[in-house]
């Protein structure tokens, strides 16, 4: 699982580096995009501002013209005739198609020598009230298949109080359409002058509007996807005489999407407001995004390539590792075989093998390290390898767990066969010794049969137990965990069903252990044993049948018993006169559970006579880790005067925040705590475990005590008993009595 986790996590940083590099190449398209289109919009500006110049200086300049006329006019109104025939000069060279005068009744004399009645067009009307005007392009009334737009100026009389005509001249439109036409987005781009109404006044000449249509009416074109909103904008744009830029959508099939800008031209020329638009197709855009583009979009397929490649060396490299790391540590360094982990790892897919799981070491392989050398023992230990290899069949496994020991899995299920096998590699073992000159290698077996590999430590397990059962015999080189089962149980049930008798013949003896003052070190009371005198006279440890008696429950009788017979001695020496030293018995976490155990034991107490303080109880850790129960029921004890004794400390349960709830007044720390001494981190850890319960006004006692370096170590901190092999034994009633209660 954490492997897994380990490989994801670089794998998420890729992938996210990856969206990251996406999504600023989508973030960067699209800004590339914005900034080329105002750019455009900035060159069909400046398109425009060129035409608007261009156009406004072609305007004044004519109208400079037809000023100068209207002055000598003023000054001479007598030289029509001279001046009409000056215009027809000009009229050729200036492009015009014709100019003329009309007095106030409107009736128009021209260079080209009509005579007509004006006085209803805009252009007389205006510029008789002063104003110099520029229509809109308007039919050629001689020649209708020709567009002109008419410039006029007025002719004030002498005093310039009143004007008394209008010099005007026609231009074609064309004139326009040419200045418009400059060539700009290679010829796509093209612009027009419209009224604030829409009328198109005048346009370049690749321009798909046309005089007369309407720009708002073509934008919007039932088929353009324009927004109504747009259209109104631009023409509120235009009422203010405001610049502004757009974009035309498409028509589909027809016209393509534009983008445009609009400029009022000089407002006071013209019979209404004119505005230059440029415009330009927006696939001009699209066609100058489209290299950047490319490169943008080869530069993120190029980085695609790149993380997949990265990604994919990494999980390969990744993978490599791994591989190695699980052969490291399912590898065996001396022989380059499995260990047990391998063994282990290997079961897992062979848990339907049926067959034997053997567990094999030397019998005083020690021999061979001390006496010829580690180098020979390993030797020894690869020679002891290849005859195993050399045994084990397809589906079949041999490991070394560690020094000599070996694993095998046989797949068997026929004991002859399993017998023989196991015979051949003893007396190919035994070739070994002649081979190395070392002595006979004698192997042992524990063998374990299992109809499925699923716990592999288990199997192990009871071979190993097997293994014992003949480790150090030299009769026999294997036995089978099945032996073990039945001989332990047969003595079990004897023992068990003997306890009855033994108490009655008074077959429990008490042994005491002295415990010492750490700073005086003397004798300063002691720890009651059992032990049980077997009938033939041999001496059963309580390691073997406490467990047997926790089991069925006699374990309560028992330690009953040994109170009871440690109250009876504590009065005995009392009467012999004698400064009693407590004595503490112990209480097994079974014989807690029995109803009133507090009551029964302050009653043995009082039928004895003695204070609760010489008979001290000793309850192990592990019964009162969470245990609200028994912490009641120390509490009890505690109240009825005992003192409370806490073995076991540091055992296994480490329940350092049980100690300030319960009221012990002794923390026994636990051999194992003891044999740290010596290691650095052990120390450590005793220090505040000793430090922690002085803190907690406890008593601490040490136990296991064996040699002089772990007492200086207790002394330093002032740990206060000690109770252990270095000071004494656990001894027989009257070898602890002559040492206690000699005078
Ligand atoms: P325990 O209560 O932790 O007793 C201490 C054990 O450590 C004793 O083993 C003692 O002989 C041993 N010991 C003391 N000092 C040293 C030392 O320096 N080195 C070594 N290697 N061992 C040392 P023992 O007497 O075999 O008792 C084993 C366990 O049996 C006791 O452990 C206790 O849990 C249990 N036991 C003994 N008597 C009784 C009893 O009357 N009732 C109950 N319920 N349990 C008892
Ligand atoms: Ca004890
Ligand atoms: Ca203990």
């Amino acid at each position: 699982m954490r492997n897994r986790k380990k490989k994801i996590y670089p794998l998420a940083i890729i992938i996210f580096g990856l969206v990251m590099v996406f999504a600023a190449i989508a973030v960067c398209s699209v800004s590339i995009k914005r900034h080329l289109q105002s750019e455009m919009e900035n060159t069909l500006r400046d398109i425009a501002t060129q035409n608007v110049l261009a156009v406004t200086n072609e305007i004044e300049t004519q109208f400079r013209l037809l000023l100068g006329f209207s002055q000598r006019m003023e000054k001479s109104p007598s030289d029509l005739e001279d001046i009409l025939e000056e215009m027809s000069i000009f009229v050729k060279t200036y492009d015009f198609k014709r100019m003329g005068y009309t007095g106030r009744d409107g009736l128009a004399l021209t260079t080209d020598g009509h005579e007509f009645d004006v006085s209803d067009t805009t252009f007389f009307q205006r510029s008789m009230e002063g104003k110099i005007w520029i229509t809109a392009a308007i039919a050629d009334g001689f020649d209708s298949r020709e567009m002109i737009n008419v410039f006029s100026v007025p002719v004030y009389n002498e005093d310039r109080s009143e004007v008394e005509g209008v010099i005007f001249a026609s231009y074609n439109n064309d004139i326009f359409q040419k200045m418009l036409s400059v060539d700009f987005f290679e010829g796509r781009g093209y612009s027009c002058i419209v009224k604030t109404d829409g009328t198109v006044m005048a346009h370049s000449q690749n321009s798909p509007l046309l005089e007369d249509s309407n720009f708002f009416d073509h934008m919007l074109d039932d088929d353009r996807e324009n927004d109504i909103s747009m259209v109104e904008q631009i023409k509120a744009d235009m009422q203010n005489a405001e610049s502004g830029a757009g974009r035309c959508g498409h028509v589909h099939g027809r016209a393509e999407s534009s983008l445009f800008y609009y400029m009022p031209m000089n407002e006071n020329l013209y019979d209404a407001q004119w505005y230059m638009i440029a415009i330009a197709p927006e696939s001009v855009l699209n066609e100058r995004t489209m290299p950047v583009m490319y490169d943008v979009r080869v530069f993120a397929l190029v980085m695609l390539v790149i993380a997949v490649l990265g990604v994919s060396f990494y999980l390969y490299i990744e993978k490599k590792r791994q591989e190695e790391l699980v052969s490291l540590a399912y590898e065996d360094r001396l022989t380059g075989g499995y260990n047990l982990a391998g063994f282990r790892e290997n079961a897992k897919t062979m848990t339907n093998q049926t067959g034997y799981v053997v567990a094999m070491d030397l019998t005083e392989f020690k021999l061979i390290n001390n006496n010829f050398g580690v180098q020979t023992g390993d030797e020894t230990l690869l020679e002891l390898w290849k005859v195993l290899k050399g045994n084990i069949f397809d589906q079949e496994m041999v490991a070394r767990v560690n020094a000599d020991r070996f694993v095998l899995f046989l797949r068997t299920s026929d004991k002859e066969e399993l017998e023989e096998r196991l015979n051949g590699m003893v007396s190919q073992i035994a070739e070994i010794s002649n081979r190395l000159k070392i002595p006979v290698l004698f192997p042992v077996f524990g063998i374990y049969y299992t109809r499925t590999l699923e716990e592999p430590d288990k199997c192990y397990g009871y071979a190993v137990q097997a293994k014992h059962l003949v480790k150090g015999r030299r009769d026999r080189h294997f036995a089978y965990y099945d032996e073990i089962d039945s001989a332990q149980m047969l003595m079990n049930r004897r023992l068990e069903n003997s306890f009855d008798d033994a108490l009655k013949e008074g077959q429990f003896e008490i042994w005491y252990q002295p415990k010492y003052s750490t700073q005086e070190e003397k004798i300063i009371g002691a720890e009651a044993l059992v032990r049980w005198r077997m009938a033939d006279g041999t001496l059963l440890s309580p390691g073997v049948f406490i467990p047997l008696f926790e089991k069925n429950g006699s374990i309560a009788v028992l330690d009953e018993y040994i109170f009871r017979k440690v109250c009876e001695q504590q009065r005995q020496w009392m009467l012999d006169g004698h400064e009693l030293l407590p004595v503490s018995v112990n209480i097994s976490r079974v014989s807690l559970y029995f109803d009133n155990i507090v009551e029964r034991y302050e009653k043995i107490l009082h039928s004895y006579n003695l204070v609760s303080k010489y008979v001290q109880l000793e309850i192990t850790e592990s019964a009162t880790v969470g245990n609200d129960e028994i912490a009641g029921l120390i509490e009890r004890f505690h109240r009825a005067g005992f003192q409370m004794l806490l073995d076991d400390f540091g055992s296994g349960y480490s329940s350092l925040a049980s100690l300030n709830t319960m009221h012990f007044d002794t923390l026994k720390l636990d051999k194992s705590l003891i044999d740290y001494i010596g290691d650095e981190k052990g120390e450590k850890l005793l220090k505040y475990i000793a430090k922690l319960g002085q803190s907690l006004g406890l008593h601490i006692t040490a136990e296991g005590v064996e040699n002089q370096r772990q007492l200086m170590f207790l002394k330093n901190l002032r740990c206060n008993d000690i109770q252990g092999y270095y000071f004494s034994k656990p001894l027989p009633l009257e070898e602890y009595a002559s040492i206690t209660y000699s005078e």
